[in-house]
């Protein structure tokens, strides 16, 4: 079962891996609304509105018939309304939904993270899932976030790193803290990545996801490091196990 951004960062935060934090809605007041709690609770200035379908591509994608894109910046309460306005009842057509595209029903308004601080802010590429051919869980991750990873892995396989867990076993507290020093991390943010990698293993293995992929996985100005996008595919036969997951 293939879960929206919104769900599945919901299901994050209960495993203390910081994310994007956001407030799905439905319509455009509602939007509007979300916007000033999260202007307010995050001090946030801007925030962007991000089209929830399952279906990833969306900041390059556009609304069907018209330039909206389905993740964008909205710079105050109307921006964000209008925005929402421009997405809901759209049908969005990424790369990744066929030119059929997807019709959007709730946008995710979430905070912005990408202000500027101390240090430069840096996307990687962050995914878990079960290497078949070694029975094995990998972990595969590249300095070259936020954009598609096939590219990555076509242009520059040498830039993607993999990590494999011992079967039944925990990641270690050294694989995390290699996965830090090869994305480049020091300080703060080191400390940060390696607590946000271990507590996302216990999220994979948890709540027996089949993938779970993070797409920017963001350092922020202030070495927070966080979810800013998130794909979580749970595995059909555990679903039984987790009935209050699906709402
Ligand atoms: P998708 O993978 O479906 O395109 P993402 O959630 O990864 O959707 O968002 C796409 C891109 O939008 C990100 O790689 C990032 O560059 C940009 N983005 C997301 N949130 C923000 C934000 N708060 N401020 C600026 N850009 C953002
Ligand atoms: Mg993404």
């Amino acid at each position: 079962m293939n879960l929206h951004e919104y769900q599945a960062k919901e299901l994050l935060k209960k495993y203390n891996v910081p994310v994007q934090e956001g407030i799905p809605c439905n319509t455009p007041t509602e939007a509007e609304e979300a916007y000033r709690q999260i202007h307010t609770q995050y001090d946030s200035k801007f925030a962007v509105v991000k089209a929830q379908i399952h279906a990833g591509g969306r900041g390059k994608g556009k609304i069907a018939g018209t330039e909206q894109r389905g993740v964008a910046v909205g710079k105050n309460a109307e921006d964000i309304k209008t925005i929402a306005q421009n997405i809901l009842g759209g049908t969005l057509v990424t790369i990744q939904t066929g030119p059929a595209g997807k019709l959007v029903n709730k946008v995710l308004v979430a905070q912005d993270v990408y202000f500027e601080g101390p240090s430069p802010v840096k996307e990687f590429y962050l995914s878990i899932l079960l290497d078949r051919t070694k029975g094995q869980n990998v972990i595969m991750y590249s300095t070259e976030g936020g954009m598609n990873i096939e590219d990555v892995a076509h242009d520059t396989p040498e830039k993607i790193f993999k990590e494999w867990i011992h079967p039944g076993g925990l990641l270690q507290a050294f694989q995390a803290r290699k996965i830090a020093f090869n994305l480049g991390l020091s300080g703060e943010a080191f400390k940060n990545c390696t607590k946000f990698v271990t507590n996302l293993y216990n999220a994979f293995t948890g709540l027996d996801c089949s993938m779970l992929e993070i797409n920017p996985l963001f350092k922020a100005s202030d070495d927070k490091i966080i979810a800013v996008d998130c794909k979580m595919n749970l595995d059909e036969n555990s679903l039984m196990r987790h009935a209050d997951l699906i709402t």
